[in-house]
């Protein structure tokens, strides 16, 4: 503290020269400066007529994912939700009934399950956590809204549409160790 005062002392004691007093210099080397930009390869893009290309890890939006049948790999584990810092995950489980076989992969499924994107700081911590391959961060953009119910994706959203042409890929954000894994027909889900 003692430091401090003694130093703004000795700033305050220091005589200004004239040059210093009108500014002018000052002034002209902050026009230089600004008038050198003028010239220089801009940052920034005129977004929405152009778009900045994202990295292909780039954390957007969730999707949930199906396996290679097109039965919802998620089993409501619940790891994604435990894992998330923001608690902006919830999901309601159920057993899966004799028929359902070609809807959910595993014998417990989310009938509902639930993003909060208000709350969801794009972590990628569900992913991570998620033992079944289930959830992924996707280069997606959260659209802008008006209403924050909006921003609760439900299953009607983030589940990715059956159909194999329109699946998500995100065979970008999976380590080699996973694809390596998920090519191993020893286990049942891979074969
Ligand atoms: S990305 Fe992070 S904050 Fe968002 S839902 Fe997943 S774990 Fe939570
Ligand atoms: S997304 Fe993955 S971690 Fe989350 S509940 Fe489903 S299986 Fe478990």
């Amino acid at each position: 503290m003692k430091s401090l005062t003694n130093r703004s002392k000795v700033v305050s004691n220091k005589k200004m020269t004239f040059w210093e007093r009108i500014y002018f210099p000052a002034i002209l080397n902050g026009m230089g400066i600004t008038f050198g930009h003028l010239f220089r390869r801009k940052t920034t893009v005129q977004y929405p007529e152009v778009k900045r290309e994202f990295s292909d890890i780039y954390r957007g939006r969730h999707v949930l994912k199906r396996d290679d049948e097109g039965r919802e790999r998620c089993t409501s584990c619940g790891l994604c939700a435990v894992a998330c810092p923001a608690e902006a995950i919830t999901m309601v489980s159920a057993e899966r009934k004799p028929g359902e076989e070609h809807l959910y992969r595993e014998e417990k499924y989310s009938a509902v399950y639930e993003i909060d994107m208000l709350r969801c700081i794009f972590c990628g911590d569900c992913e991570e956590a998620c033992p079944k391959e289930a959830i992924f961060l996707t280069t997606e953009l959260v659209k802008a809204d008006y209403q924050r119910e909006n921003f609760i994706y439900g299953k009607d959203v983030l589940v990715e549409p059956a159909d194999p042409a329109k699946r998500i890929d995100v065979s970008k954000r999976q380590t080699p160790e996973v694809i390596e894994f998920k090519k191993d027909k020893r286990y049942k889900h891979n074969r």
